[in-house]
């Protein structure tokens, strides 16, 4: 199933996407949170009003924790490795996943334009990533059982400010600007999704192909990355984890390419969407 997130007659609603079409969940089920509170039996039997077109609806993000996004740092070999070529460093591969995190405030709905600062930051950038929604409260999860605490996944986009990224030595300031983290556009369910690490992933800057490469090039997989953050710390329902961005970004160019008033990007995973925005440099 394709749960999503929109607005419908003035009000904030989930509901299934149903081919070319929108079926909205009754009105008290108006989050992810609160539908995954329902008892498996009751999410499954939970009727939908009358679809509306997919087209005529304004779709939010499809997730909205109250808490951080949680990310992974130089998850592809090949983004680590243009990390080293552009820095002039040795290649080194993490042992263990790099935890980092996003302000939830800087959450964006699929189709919005994103109002970046020019006065806040002159090197904007972009990256494609698998997002993993997490279904249950857990702990200490292991690698064997943690595909099966995922609720579904969907596109992400870690929109970077790589000056403060670099000028702050703790990522959180560059990566949680307002707007810098578009999400969707709708969750696929784990069980409709399959493997997630078969997944063709990449992002188009005003049509043209900058990041292409598949979920199977991830240094630590989707399970691994589970069992490592689950780890003595309790996983929520609704939680995010983004699952870090293949090579191609804009600051590892030669030469290096930042975002730019008007860039209109899309974040496409297979089995999921295509993640559209646009940029407006104020
Ligand atoms: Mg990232």
């Amino acid at each position: 199933m394709r749960f999503a997130r929109f607005t419908l007659d003035g009000s904030s609603r989930c509901g299934l996407v149903d081919g070319t079409d929108v079926r909205p969940f009754p009105a008290r089920i108006s989050t992810l949170e609160a539908y995954l509170e329902l008892p498996p039996a009751e999410r499954s039997a939970l009727a939908t009003e009358a679809g509306r077109p997919l087209e005529s609806i304004q779709l939010a993000a499809p997730v909205h924790p109250h808490k951080n996004v949680f990310c992974v740092g130089r998850n592809y070999l090949g983004h680590a490795e243009e990390i080293a070529r552009a820095r002039g460093t040795a290649l080194s591969l993490p042992k263990v996943p790099t935890f980092f995190t996003k302000a939830p405030t800087a959450i964006a709905a699929p189709g919005a334009t994103l109002r970046l600062s020019s006065a806040v930051s002159q090197s904007y950038d972009w990256e494609a990533e698998l997002a993993v929604v997490i279904a249950q409260r857990c702990r200490d999860v292991p690698e064997s059982a943690a595909l099966g605490v995922v609720f579904g996944y969907t596109c992400l986009n870690d929109v970077t400010a790589r000056d403060l990224q670099r000028d702050h030595g703790q990522w959180f300031k560059g990566k949680s600007l307002d707007d810098s983290c578009p999400i969707g556009p709708w969750i696929v369910s784990a069980d409709e999704l399959g493997d997630p690490q078969a997944l063709d992933i990449g992002l188009r800057l005003d049509g043209e192909t900058k990041q292409a490469s598949n979920t199977s090039q991830m240094i630590f997989n989707v399970a691994q990355i589970i069992a490592s953050l689950s780890r003595g710390m309790t996983l929520e329902p609704g939680d995010v984890i983004a699952t870090g961005t293949p090579d191609g970004v804009g600051f590892a160019r030669t030469p290096p390419e930042f975002l730019y008033d008007g860039a209109r990007m899309e974040v496409e995973i297979a089995k999921i969407g295509v993640l559209r925005n646009t940029v407006a440099l104020t």
